[in-house]
């Protein structure tokens, strides 16, 4: 009945009204170019207020080019770019609101896991009592409260990347970019943290630009996808949609190659 079904919906975590919150970033005829190359043709381009949208691509294709210009790490050549409303086109990183992780060097060396995930905080000027308890719920989040004396270098890589995904997250950015995080990992492992990771983004909201020239990563970790060819984007849909009715041959044929 009605009343029985009400009573289910109620197991939404997330409450209507902070579901349609406005996106979490907005591209508009955003372009790039190096000197006289034009790497990114004018392209638009939505992350939703709690998506995992990921940009799929071969090796130059424009990926990082498009999370530099989110991150603010690069200046668009064209175009705008918006976050919850305000234009940050020219806004520099540190005042945007932004979790990052890339594929490698993500750590300070010389801090200990505890300190690399609390470094976000102190520079936000968190109180101590407040700190302590925020960075042990994160490192919990990875599975990792247990290293949290140990230095980088005692920490495998995959154990690394988790760490670098609580700092990443750690003060709840409006948006988490990752640029190829699992790359430099071997199948198996890159297989379990593509699970964790979505895991944690389901269960945190944080809307996340994923980056990978990985099909199958990309298709088993999506809320929606977006490929790029040569600066263009040439799909962006949700997986399965891509996945039964690729628009041109050229993507048909990039997401039947295997790795
Ligand atoms: P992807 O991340 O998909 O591999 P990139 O966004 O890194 O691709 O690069 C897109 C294109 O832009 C490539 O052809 C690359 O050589 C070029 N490019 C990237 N950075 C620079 C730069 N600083 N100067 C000149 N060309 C660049
Ligand atoms: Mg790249």
């Amino acid at each position: 009945s009605n009343t029985a079904m009400g009573s289910s919906i109620k197991l939404a975590r997330i409450p209507e009204d902070q579901r349609e919150q406005s996106p979490a970033l907005e591209m508009q005829g955003v372009a790039k170019d190096y000197g006289s190359l034009r790497v990114l043709n004018p392209i638009d381009m939505t992350v939703g207020s709690s998506e995992f949208l990921t940009l799929l691509g071969p090796s130059g294709s424009g990926k990082s080019t498009i999370l530099s210009i989110a991150a603010g790490i690069s200046e668009p050549s064209e175009g705008k770019v918006i976050s919850r409303g305000r234009d940050v086109t020219f806004a520099p990183p540190h005042a945007r609101n932004i979790g990052m992780v890339f594929q490698r060097y993500t750590l300070f060396p010389n801090k200990s896991v505890f300190d690399n995930v609390a470094f976000p905080l102190k520079v936000r000027g968190l109180p101590e009592v407040q700190k302590r308890g925020r960075v042990m719920h994160f490192l919990q989040l990875v599975g990792l409260e247990q290293l949290a004396k140990r230095f980088p270098s005692e920490i495998s890589g995959g154990q690394a990347q988790r760490v670098a995904l609580a700092r990443a997250l750690v003060f709840e950015p409006d948006l988490l970019l990752m640029d190829e995080p699992l790359g430099a990992l071997d199948r198996r492992l890159r297989q379990n943290l593509q699970d964790e990771i979505r895991r944690i983004q389901i269960e945190t909201r944080i809307p996340t630009l994923y980056v990978t020239h990985d099909q199958e990563e990309a298709m088993s970790m999506s809320d929606r996808i977006i490929i790029l060819r040569a600066g263009d984007i040439v799909e962006n849909d949700k997986p399965a949609a891509i996945y039964r009715s690729p628009r041109t041959l050229w993507s048909a044929q990039f997401l039947g190659d295997a790795n």
